[in-house]
């Protein structure tokens, strides 16, 4: 890569100015490993666990106590880690349908949900096999500015019918903060403090690992996340989990496969050592990809680009947003991203017409397990004020690279 020395300097500077950050992001990272090689060494993994089965998938060792190490990682009773769960929505949408019964009412606590979960709680239409269309309502509680709302949380949940609450903790592609553990905990304070029997479910996508602890030590009842993000190490090739207590766990896999049947069934079809090895990963690649996510901050701010969060920020997910301003720049950074990518790195992302969105989108994504976003990718909507959301990078000098290439794709086209 031909890189001129005004950015050679600039990242340089940009990288000197985060030796505290990563310190920190380092001691959390030390903190997470040894969380989880205590949960290996407690259930012995050993090679017998990762032959897995196929078929039903009767008595499969490895998937079990993948579930149990889950479990004692997220504090607490029981888990579900499957890879027929085909995505975090789908887990998500699961873990909502394991808490309510029709009748009762589900309440968002931070505004409007993730875009996919929309359709899965039927906001917009009672659209079929949705919450809604089961006869759940919903209460989405609007934000206050770009916080949660706590007292009108705590009104929305004084209802004998609220019968689970959604936290979504990463902002996801919403101008929101994402949330602290500690911010979850004083949200389920509030819910708790006149709802003695709702679910609290946080929806955990990009905030695993990032903490020294989970929401679940907060006192929310399960958290739900993908593993092709935080959790899955970027060796997991696939799958989503479920955490939280045997009851609950077990009323959410009669709705993962069917009543009756519940969590006996799923082959794990030869991916269990990708999982376990990734789960012992994660720790250490989610600090990679927190890195990552500070320098291309750092750098972009030097670059004169409103970063979000900003260089210095202690994070509470890994996205990194960057305001562009204008469509020339963003569309340069996405191609320098896509380009310092491992895998089709020689494809130029174009903007193009995504179902259900209202202008186009561009996308950076060169991965190794496709959509897998702990891998460093980026997408932005081709419109005011042109921002990206940036996130992953398995190793961070792959993430370094990535972001200067696209820094330096920005600045050849200014010249
Ligand atoms: C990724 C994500 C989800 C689930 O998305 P999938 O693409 O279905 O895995 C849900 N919520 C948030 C905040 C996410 O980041």
């Amino acid at each position: 890569m031909d890189l001129n020395q005004k950015t050679l300097a600039l990242a340089a500077e940009a990288e000197a100015s985060l030796a505290a950050c990563f310190a920190q992001i380092d001691d959390i990272a030390l903190h997470n490993t040894n969380k989880v090689l205590s949960a290996f060494s407690k259930y012995r993994v050993s090679e017998g666990h990762f032959s897995g089965t196929t078929g039903y998938g009767y008595d499969d060792k490895g998937r079990d106590d993948l579930e149990r190490i889950y479990a004692e990682v997220f504090g607490t009773q029981d888990a579900l880690v499957r890879v027929q769960f085909v995505n975090g929505t789908h887990a998500i949408g699961t873990a909502l349908f394991g808490a309510l019964e029709p009748g009762q009412k589900l309440v968002c606590a931070m505004g409007m949900p993730y875009d996919t979960m929309i359709q899965v709680i039927g906001i917009d239409q009672p659209r079929f096999g949705s919450l809604a269309a089961w006869g759940v309502k919903t209460e989405v509680v609007p934000l206050a500015g770009r916080m949660p709302n706590i007292d009108a949380l705590r009104e929305a949940c004084a209802d004998e019918t609220v019968g689970a609450v959604l936290i979504q903790r990463s902002r996801g592609y919403a101008d929101r903060i994402s949330l602290s553990c500690a911010q979850i905990g004083a949200l389920c304070q509030a819910v708790r403090a006149v709802n003695s029997h709702a679910y609290i479910v946080v929806d955990n996508c990009y905030g695993e690992f990032v903490e020294k602890t989970e929401p679940t030590q907060h006192g929310a009842d399960a958290v739900v996340g993908s593993l092709i993000k935080n959790p899955g190490g970027g060796l997991a090739p696939g799958g989503a989990y479920i955490a939280g207590s045997h009851e609950y766990i077990e009323r959410c896999a009669a709705r993962m496969t069917v009543p009756g049947i519940g969590r006996e069934c799923g082959a794990t079809n030869g991916v269990n050592r990708a999982l376990y090895q990734g789960f012992f990963m994660a720790p250490h690649t989610t600090a990679q990809a927190l890195k990552t996510a500070h320098f291309g901050a750092a750098l972009l701010d030097r670059l004169g680009f409103t970063v979000d969060p900003k260089p210095l920020d202690v994070r509470h997910d890994i996205i990194q947003t960057i305001c562009f301003g204008s469509p020339e720049p963003l569309l340069q950074f996405c191609r320098g991203i896509q380009a310092g990518a491992p895998v089709d790195a020689y494809v130029t992302p174009e903007p193009w017409d995504m179902p259900g969105y209202d202008c186009p989108i561009v996308m950076a994504a060169g991965a190794f397990i496709q959509g897998a976003s702990i891998e460093l990718s980026c997408d932005a909507p081709m419109r005011q004020p042109y921002t990206a959301y940036m996130q992953g990078g398995l190793t961070y000098e792959s993430g370094k690279l990535g972001i200067l290439r696209a820094a330096q794709l920005i600045r050849s086209k200014e010249a």
